[in-house]
């Protein structure tokens, strides 16, 4: 048997329903929510794609582990379990768990950095970089030139640009270099990946300058799965033996659990060998996140989420996750709908520069696309552009993005291919009518995270 794309490696048990409003209720609706796709009811949209973080399906063996939760304060069953599995995947001594990945940076950042500091990324995610800054730091960004290239093929767009890393540690003094770390797959970038060969290069110039490498492991199994379809004498290793390779080249991780653990909330901090490491890392958590065996969540999230690290790396799982990616990217091409290429682990970059050029960035494309998205099907996704960039803190001027991403994550296990199809037809009737789109202006915002919270009006 030959298929294009790998099927869902599951049958369904339980159903959760959803219904589309009519297109007037829909009109209503994103008017009422000021044009602001995230003061959207959940209720009113019928596929919600605005992230893919915590939004996942759990499992029949995750459910029966909420049940087994032991909710002990100190030493619960769930924690050694937990400990286990983690153990089991990353090869690390000591694991931590944390309330979700920004508890993880919060109780890390500390350690290695403050002051004076640097810290040196492929691209921080928005959260790391803030808690990088909040420990008195500097966030420096290193990514390949190719990412910033939508349209051309790179097997790699998330890789760290390893020569200019070496210019960066040279510029700042290594001995200020507090943390190398190394985002995968590299969510800002689209999620695109970063090979084994880039990482293990990246690690060795660390040590070479005695600096910490942080795996930033939000989506590690979705990275692995790419390094073993795209990387010369990865194909036939196993998702697990590409894992132990990839943190073999790390110090410590922190981990958004929300993601390729496939649980609803959860974190965890991960240290491969240090016991004095640990033991900063114990004596930041007790205060911020709970005792060591908790870490802030219940027994029960820690079941769950031990049993998702082990489903998150099944090769059947991975296969489909992505070509479900692929499926959808595959119908836009054919459609003539621009977006991020290629298609990367967790959701679809639609380019709505290249679909609008009529809408200036200062008038937002990608918010415009966002709100007709929702109006034509009850479609929920947002803006990665301008809209999101804000103004510049000094002019108070709006700041012109590099790209007008439109972005469609898609949560793991929840949708099928006939909703992709949903998304793909609502596309299309856009795109018929693309010209007569018109753009956006504020007419409210907060100083900082504007998008969250903004008031917008159409430009008639
Ligand atoms: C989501 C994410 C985080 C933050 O995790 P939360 O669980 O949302 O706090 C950090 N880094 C990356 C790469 C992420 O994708």
């Amino acid at each position: 048997m030959s298929v294009k794309y790998f099927a869902e490696p599951f049958k369904i048990k339980m159903v959760e329903p959803i219904r589309i409003l009519t297109r007037e209720e829909r009109i209503e609706k994103i008017r009422a929510a000021n044009y602001n796709v995230f003061s959207l009811a959940a209720e009113d949209c019928y596929i919600d794609l605005l992230t893919d973080s915590g939004t996942g399906a759990m499992s029949a063996d995750q459910w029966a582990g909420i049940m087994l939760g032991d909710e002990s304060y100190s030493g619960s069953k769930s924690f050694y379990k937990l400990q286990e599995s983690a153990k089991d995947i990353f090869g690390y001594e000591f694991i931590q768990p944390v309330h979700q990945g920004r508890a993880a940076e919060k109780v890390v950042m500390p350690i290695l950095l403050g002051e004076g500091k640097v810290s040196i990324s492929n691209m921080h995610f928005d959260t790391t970089r803030a808690h990088v800054e909040i420990a008195g730091a500097r966030a420096v960004d290193c990514v390949v030139p190719e990412a910033l290239d939508t349209e051309s093929y790179a097997p790699f767009k998330g890789n760290m640009d390893n020569e200019r890393l070496v210019r960066l540690i040279e510029e700042y003094g290594k001995e200020n270099v507090g943390a190398i770390i190394i985002t995968v797959t590299n969510n800002s970038a689209g999620g695109q990946p970063v090979s084994i060969a880039n990482i293990r290069e990246t690690s060795r110039i660390a040590k070479e300058n005695g600096i910490t490498v942080v795996i930033d492991a939000a989506r590690y199994a979705e990275n692995c799965h790419f390094i073993k379809r795209r990387e010369e004498g990865y194909g036939e290793k196993s998702i697990r033996e590409i894992a132990r390779e990839i943190f073999s080249y790390g110090d410590i991780f922190t981990m958004s659990s929300k993601k390729d653990a496939i649980v609803n909330i959860g974190g965890l901090v991960g240290v491969k060998n240090d016991a004095e490491l640990f033991e900063k890392v114990k004596a930041n958590t007790i205060p911020m996140e709970g005792f060591i065996s908790y870490g802030g969540l219940a027994g029960r999230d820690l079941e769950a989420l031990a049993v998702g690290l082990q489903e998150g790396v099944d090769e059947d799982f991975l296969k489909y996750r992505i070509g479900q990616m692929e499926y959808l990217a595959g119908k836009l091409e054919e459609a003539g709908i621009p977006y991020q290429s290629p298609v990367g682990g967790h959701a679809v970059f639609l380019d709505a520069k290249k679909l609008l050029p009529h809408i200036p960035y200062h008038e937002f494309p990608a918010q415009a696309l966002a709100i007709e998205l929702y109006i034509e099907a009850g479609i929920r996704s947002c803006d990665i552009g301008s809209y999101m960039l804000g103004n510049d803190p000094d002019t108070g001027e709006q700041l012109q993005s590099e790209f007008e991403f439109t972005r469609l994550a898609v949560p793991r296990r929840v949708y099928t291919q006939s909703h992709l199809d949903v998304i793909v037809e609502a596309l299309k009737e856009i795109k018929e009518r693309k010209d007569t789109l018109k753009g956006y202006r504020i007419t409210w915002e907060p100083k900082i995270l504007r998008h969250f919270t903004a008031k917008l009006e159409p430009i008639r």
